[in-house]
């Protein structure tokens, strides 16, 4: 498989997203990491994006509810190049109505080696790197074998 080398510039476009049941926790560490996150260009699902804005005062894109298309929206803003970073709180007790698309967001963050945060201690690891303000070369698989294929 072939690799690229896109440049992540130091100011990421960070995706958040959180289930009902972990809507508090997201808020909670959105608030604690305000002046960090504020320096960066946020986006979210309809529901999140909507909380953040009101509550912690960051402006931040928003996408529609992930149940209504929110998360396939990010999925599709990932496989374009247009987020660098997502922290996803997905709540793995509950049954969720969107299953589907919570399984193809993820899986889609990972064939582009997207810096994917879904529990807060990995969120706080992700938000103290270094990397988070500094350029950085994603090192990325081209996929040419997969896309020249013979069919
Ligand atoms: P919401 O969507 O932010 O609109 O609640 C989150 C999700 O993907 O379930």
């Amino acid at each position: 498989m072939g690799q690229s080398r896109p440049k992540l510039r130091a100011k990421k476009r960070i995706a958040l997203v959180a289930h009902d049941n972990k809507k508090k926790d997201l808020l909670e560490w959105v608030r604690f990491n305000r002046q960090t996150l504020q320096q960066h260009e946020l986006m979210a699902t309809g529901t999140t994006g909507r909380l953040v804005q009101e509550e912690v005062g960051l402006s931040v894109e928003r996408f529609m509810s992930g149940p209504l298309g929110g998360d396939q929206q990010i999925g599709a803003r990932i496989a374009e190049g247009g987020i660098d970073v997502m922290v996803f709180f997905w709540d793995p007790p509950q049954a969720q109505p969107h299953d589907p698309d919570v399984k193809a967001l993820l899986r889609i963050a990972v064939v582009w080696n997207l810096p994917i945060a879904c529990n807060r201690a990995t969120a706080d690891f992700l938000i103290s790197s270094p990397l988070l303000s500094e350029p950085y070369e994603r090192q990325q698989t081209t996929y040419e074998e997969y896309l020249s294929r013979d069919v």
